[in-house]
Formats: structure tokens, sequence, C-alpha cells
């Protein structure tokens, strides 16, 4: 179901680096776009992954407690869907302090400009309603991303696409930083997208996304399963079985493409929705029953993860500790690299 183009060339060279904003339970397209690749990505490569509880609170500042009681959640939701802390570092962004000195470093090379152009975060604050008020650290959290990634030396990001515009910001930080040091002390990065970069919401308006509040989460009931299907967008024209349905634009079969395993049945069901005599009520009940096969482990999972509140915070605070020292010896590079070595 998923497509992993990876580079076996040099597969001990390559770190892999991603991470989640603490702000709600992880969803559907967390899965698709990230999730599910990573679970395979930590057998081949030293993955580590962030929860971003400060990158949470760029756009929760007044409200710091949808960062702070979502911290575990989405560890739990890591271990639901098979993420492994033997096999990857999950770490905790707000207990590594040279994330934070990093960004300031970096912050020196980046324009204001700049930061307003980058369209994802252009689209986010239209979307926030900030008005005149958006918070200097949601401006500059694309800077933060690119001190994420570097302390860490990661090459591979696994993520959706609207991550594309960080991605090549921190390239252009990482340019930089090399440039000055005259020294190639940062390593460029790639994204890895999977074959649905972007899952939409179930209405279709929109990325599905945690704060639009349009999210199918990893653990949703049977009945939350069942009702978010039967609300899908389909195609508004298509009122009678035996008419010719449209298969663009129709949430269904965006999402059959996204969840179905079985691409050659999937294309027939199209055709044969675009040939007319096949109805949303069975596209739907297709889909809904591969959706509670794929959730229902997941959320059994998770109920028994959530449970046990200490070992998340274990498991949170010896993959924080382990990441330290290299984010130490990155930070020290870079300032190294600043002429900012007296002693
Ligand atoms: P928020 O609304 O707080 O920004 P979010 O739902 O957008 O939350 P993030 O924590 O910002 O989730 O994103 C984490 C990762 O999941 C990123 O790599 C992002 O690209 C990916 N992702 C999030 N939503 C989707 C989606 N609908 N389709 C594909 N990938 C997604
Ligand atoms: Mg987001």
């Amino acid at each position: 179901m998923h497509h992993l183009s990876l580079p076996h060339t040099d597969q001990n060279t390559q770190r892999v680096l991603t991470g989640d904003r603490a702000t709600g339970q992880l969803h559907l397209g967390h899965f698709v776009g990230s999730l599910a690749q990573r679970v395979k990505l930590q057998h081949q490569y030293k993955q580590t992954i962030l929860v971003a509880d400060l990158q949470g609170l760029t756009d929760n500042g007044h409200n710091p407690n949808k960062v702070s009681s979502n911290i575990l959640n989405v560890v739990a939701d890591y271990l639901a869907v098979g993420i492994d802390p033997l096999k990857t570092t999950i770490c905790l962004q707000s207990k590594i302090p040279a994330l934070s000195e990093l960004t300031m470093y970096y912050a020196n090379l980046v324009s204001v400009a700049r930061l307003q152009r980058n369209p994802t975060v252009k689209n986010e604050i239209a979307n926030k309603a900030f008005g005149a008020s958006i918070p200097a650290g949601f401006l500059t959290y694309p800077i933060s991303q690119a001190a994420d990634i570097t302390a860490f030396n990661a090459t591979l990001i696994p993520v959706g696409d609207d991550q594309l515009p960080m991605i090549e910001q921190t390239n252009e930080i990482v340019r930089k930083i090399n440039a000055i040091a005259q020294e190639k002390i940062l390593q460029e990065c790639k994204p890895l997208l999977s074959k649905v970069a972007r899952l939409p919401s179930t209405d279709g308006q929109s990325k599905m996304s945690k704060s639009m509040g349009n999210a199918i989460l990893l653990d949703s009931t049977q009945k939350t399963i069942s009702k978010a299907v039967k609300s899908m967008y389909t195609d508004p024209n298509h009122i009678s079985i035996d008419m010719p349905g449209r298969i663009e634009g129709n949430v269904v079969f965006t999402y059959l493409d996204a969840f179905h395993s079985d691409e050659k049945f999937v294309a027939n069901l199209k055709a044969q929705y675009q040939a007319g005599g096949l109805g949303d009520g069975k596209t739907k009940k297709i889909l809904e029953d591969r959706l509670q096969d794929l959730i229902k482990p997941i959320r059994e999972a998770r109920a028994n993860f959530i449970d046990d509140k200490s070992q998340l915070i274990a498991i949170l605070k010896e993959g924080s500790e382990r990441s330290q020292d290299e984010a130490n010896q990155v930070l020290n590079n870079v300032k190294r690299g600043f002429g900012l070595n007296l002693f």
C-alpha cells in the first residue's frame, strides 16, 4: 500500500528525523502521510522522532494546556501504530535545550520577508486568523524546525507535502551556515513523501489536521468511523445509482486509494462508478470496512499504552537523554562556525 523509494546505496549514512506537534491525537493523515513510513524506516535507519511541544506552543502560548495535555497522547499513538522505542529514539523537544539555542543562531540568517513567503506558514496564518497579532514564535517556527532537523544530522524526512517548504528553508540555512563556517558542518536533507502526501478532510475542503477539528483520529470508535465515512463528500451530481459518477475530488475514492491495499480492485470499482451502476452507499461500505479493520487494532493497542502513563514518560525521558549529546555536538560546531569558540 505504501510505496517507499528508499535510496539503497548509503543505508548506514542516512539519518531519519521527523516529528509531530503535541496539539492533539494523531489521525489518518499522519498515518498515511508519515507514520506508516516511519514504522518501516526504523528497521533500516537510525531514526529520531520528536514530540514537538515547543512548536505546539507557537500558536497556543496562551493555551499551553492544549500542548501539555497532548504530549503523552502522541507517544501512545506512536506505540499503537508500531513505532518501537528500542529501534526509534522518541524525544521531547523542550527537553533538548540545544534545539532552542540553535534556533537563535539560525534566526540571524533568515529574513522576516523570507518567513512571510513560506507558503505553509502563509496558509496557516490565514487559517488561524491571528490578525495583526501573529506570535513571533509562530512566524519563526520554520527556523526552529531547521534546528530540529540539523541537530540530529538528519538527511531523510518522512513528511506530508505541507512540510516541503520547511525542508527547503532548512537547506537554505544549512548552506548559509556551511558558507559561514567554510566547512561542511551541517548536512542537507530531503523529504520522503508517501503515496498520499496530503490526506484531505472528509468534506474534501482542506488537509486533515488536528487543529481544524476535521480529523479521523487513530483511536476512533466504530461508530465515529461509520459516521465519518457516511458523511464523506462524493460527487454531488451523482444522484442515482445508474448515473455515471466522478471520481476526481470524490473523497471516498481518495481514501480507497490511500487505504485499500488491492489496487486492481479499486481500479475496477472506479471504472464501474464512472460507467454508472455503482452507488455511493456501496463504495462507502467498502471503505468503512477497510477503515474499521485498520483502526481497530490501533485503537485497542492504544488503550493499553495510554493506561500506563509512567511507561510513556519513561520512554520520552530516556529518548530525550539519549538525544542530548548529538544535539550539543552540532550546537558546538555551529558556535565554532560563527567563531564563538574562545573557551
Ligand atoms: P496541526 O493542525 O496542529 O498543525 P497537523 O494535523 O497538521 O497538526 P502536524 O503535527 O503539524 O499535524 O504534522 C505532523 C506530520 O504529519 C507532518 O509530517 C505532516 O506533514 C504530516 N501530516 C499531517 N496531516 C497530514 C495529512 N492530512 N496528510 C498527510 N500528512 C499529514
Ligand atoms: Mg500541521
